[in-house]
């Protein structure tokens, strides 16, 4: 079975979420080739065991645009794979739906597993809000994207690639679209991707006046005060400390989560922490279903003892 997977680059480094796609497609006893329009990265990618390493030229694909991507593709894709792999970034968002139709085949988006079963690829994506997995199964050629933290950087495996280069011919793209600079969400906002302990505090935390309470267990571990989308649509915390799909995506050491039910939102950008421990007065609450410790019980009740004893 051929594996393709598209190496996105961003301010002239891989992005992790590739990595975490490239991750996938080795877990699959494949032969895994990837594809990049950078050669630093074409360079980089060089250490991990794969089949082949495609770099394509074009200096018009130094800068993102959608129609030379997917013309890159199309002269890159001979249809011998199984399935072409994408981390699930914005940019996979815009470009490779266009790409599923030249192809004619099936997109499917934030895909959360992918195993080999018998040499037939099954897919595994969420739906209802997390609720429910479907595993999806076809016999032709997929375009699939994958949710970040679903795969580890730390089980690539390494070896030894040589870099195929490859010239990409993009005369006649109508020159309609034009790349501006990069959205950035924040600007000299606090980086929790770099913490190795979190306290998160969700809805559960009830009102502002007990933040203080939060931010005291936080210093007494030494940790970054994270949040869910409400605490920060409230006001009670600026968007720097928001985790999720729309905040952060962050892989501590510790995600201690407080009064967090764990939407898929907010799963996505947390659930690559090493451990997680949570304290939710719900049993069911999904948090519980990636935690590694589950506290059932107030939070309002437990943290102030909790403080007590770390200061004891
Ligand atoms: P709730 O879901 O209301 O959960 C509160 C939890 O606290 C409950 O589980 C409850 O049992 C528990 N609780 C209540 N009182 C106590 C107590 N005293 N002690 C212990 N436990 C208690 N969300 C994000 O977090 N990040 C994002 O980036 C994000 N992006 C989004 C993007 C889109 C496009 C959309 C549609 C939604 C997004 N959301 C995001 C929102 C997400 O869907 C959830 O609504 C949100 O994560 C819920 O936050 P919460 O867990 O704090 O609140």
């Amino acid at each position: 079975m051929k594996i393709l997977v598209f190496i996105q680059v961003d301010d002239n480094k891989i992005n992790r979420m590739s990595l975490e796609t490239l991750a996938c497609a080795q877990s699959l006893n494949a032969n895994v080739t990837a594809i990049t329009f950078n050669e630093d990265a074409a360079n980089e990618l060089k250490k991990y065991q794969l089949d082949k390493i495609i770099l394509a030229k074009n200096e018009k694909l130094n800068s993102y645009n959608p129609l030379n991507y997917t013309k890159s593709l199309e002269q890159l894709n001979d249809g011998s794979y199984k399935a072409i792999l994408f981390a699930h970034t914005y940019e996979t968002r815009d470009w490779v739906p266009r790409l599923s139709v030249r192809f004619n085949c099936a997109f499917i988006s934030d895909c959360t597993e992918i195993k080999n079963e018998n040499n037939s690829l099954v897919i595994t994506r969420q739906t209802y809000q997390g609720k429910i997995n479907n595993d999806l199964e076809s016999n032709s050629q997929l375009l699939c994207s994958i949710q970040s933290a679903c795969y580890k950087t730390d089980n690539l495996v390494n070896g030894n690639t040589q870099v195929d280069t490859i010239e990409i011919n993009l005369d006649g793209i109508p020159s309609i679209i034009r790349s501006e600079e990069k959205f950035k969400e924040q600007k000299g906002g606090v980086d929790l991707t770099a913490a190795d302990i979190i306290v998160s505090i969700g809805r559960g935390i009830s009102k502002e006046e007990n933040i203080p309470m939060a931010e005291e267990l936080k210093d007494l571990l030494n940790a970054e005060l994270g949040s869910s989308r409400p605490i920060v649509d409230y006001g009670w915390l600026p968007h720097d400390r928001q985790i999720g799909s729309s905040g952060q995506v962050v892989n501590p050491k510790l995600y201690f989560s407080l009064g967090v039910s764990g939407a898929i939102q907010h799963q996505v950008g947390m659930k690559g922490s090493d451990k997680i421990m949570a304290i939710n007065k719900d049993s069911n609450a999904p948090i519980f279903e990636i935690a590694d410790y589950a506290v059932v019980g107030d939070l309002l009740e437990i943290v102030p003892k909790l403080i007590n004893k770390i200061k004891e």
